[in-house]
């Protein structure tokens, strides 16, 4: 039988202004997955997220984490849930490695096991040579990484991380995929929001898009990845090819030399190339515009 983190039923919510936040949103992350959930700002990401860790009230439906209501056994949930906010939002003033035992003793972890845990992490996560450091010493990606690591405290089985990588240096980004990628691979059940649909398509096994409160998407990464039909490509030339028309009728103009071509997946990028070469054009860049999965999030959330 399959082992679920997160089960959301029939859920909605309408905040006491009158927004209808979610409707009738069902779906399920499985134990060990490492989900993207996924939609344009005031989709209801916030809304579902403060939901799960019991900070929002649920107008109708159920949330389980690991089989328990969250609504009926909330401190279940707190044990098995770790959150990273999008918001820096520890202490300023106290040594980041005590701020940790503190948080460790709230889960009812002894200052050893604390302790333990806490080099563990910050090991890991590259911040140990920081611990006698306040967080106002620290760079903002060194900040993000504490969040990880405090969130993580307690062995939580399912992390959920809200927009991780915002702001972040493609170097940290890496790292820091790495260290999810492998949190997941030790058991650890993640769910991912971020607008880098680029981060979701390279780390994520399912996903969900949500849209003005509804879920419009629910599938496995590789199920996008195989119904995408068409791919856009940016292409840039040497020569003149404002008049051309090599892929008629799905070739957009740019300027004199590059262009924008729509074509199936399956013509490769050397079709593509030895096309323009028979129309005596050099392709000198061959770029592709969107992923696919941001093609599939723009076509489901641009109404
Ligand atoms: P997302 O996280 O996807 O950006 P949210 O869950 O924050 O979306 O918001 C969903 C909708 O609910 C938006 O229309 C937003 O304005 C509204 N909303 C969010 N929080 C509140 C609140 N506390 N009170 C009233 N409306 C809210």
């Amino acid at each position: 039988m399959t082992k679920y983190a997160l089960e959301i039923e029939h859920l909605n919510k309408t905040y006491r202004n009158g927004v209808r936040a979610l409707k009738d949103i069902s779906l399920n992350v499985k134990d060990g997955d490492l989900f993207a959930f996924l939609g344009p700002n005031g989709a209801g990401k916030s809304t579902v997220i403060g939901i799960i860790t019991t900070l929002v009230n649920i107008s109708s439906g159920t949330v389980k984490v690991y089989g328990k209501d969250v609504t009926k056994d909330p401190e279940f949930t707190k044990k098995m849930i770790g959150v990273v906010p999008q918001e820096y939002n520890l202490n300023q003033f106290i040594p980041i490695k005590e701020t940790m035992i503190n948080i460790g003793g709230y889960f009812g972890l002894t200052k050893m096991q604390s302790t333990y845990k806490t080099q563990e992490l910050f090991e890991d996560l590259g911040i140990w040579h920081k611990r006698d450091s306040t967080p106002r010493e620290l760079s903002g990606g060194m900040k993000r990484r504490l969040m990880i690591a405090r969130a993580l405290i307690h062995n939580p089985k399912l992390l959920i991380l809200d927009e991780p990588t915002a702001g972040v240096d493609t170097e940290l980004r890496l790292t820091m995929w790495d260290f999810f990628k492998k949190l997941n691979n030790d058991g650890v059940t993640i769910i991912l929001t971020t607008h880098y649909l680029e981060e979701a398509e390279r780390l994520c096994k399912n996903l969900a898009i949500v849209h003005q409160g509804e879920l419009v998407q629910n599938s496995s990464m590789s199920e996008v990845m195989s119904s995408r039909r068409k791919h856009t490509y940016i292409i840039r030339t040497d020569s003149n090819i404002s008049n051309s028309n090599v892929f008629s009728g799905n070739m957009k103009i740019i300027d004199n030399e590059s262009c924008e071509i729509v074509v199936d997946n399956k013509i490769s990028i050397t079709e593509i190339i030895n096309a323009f070469n028979k129309n005596n054009i050099n392709v000198l860049e061959i770029l592709s515009k969107r992923n696919k999965l941001e093609e599939l999030f723009i076509e489901l959330t641009q109404s």
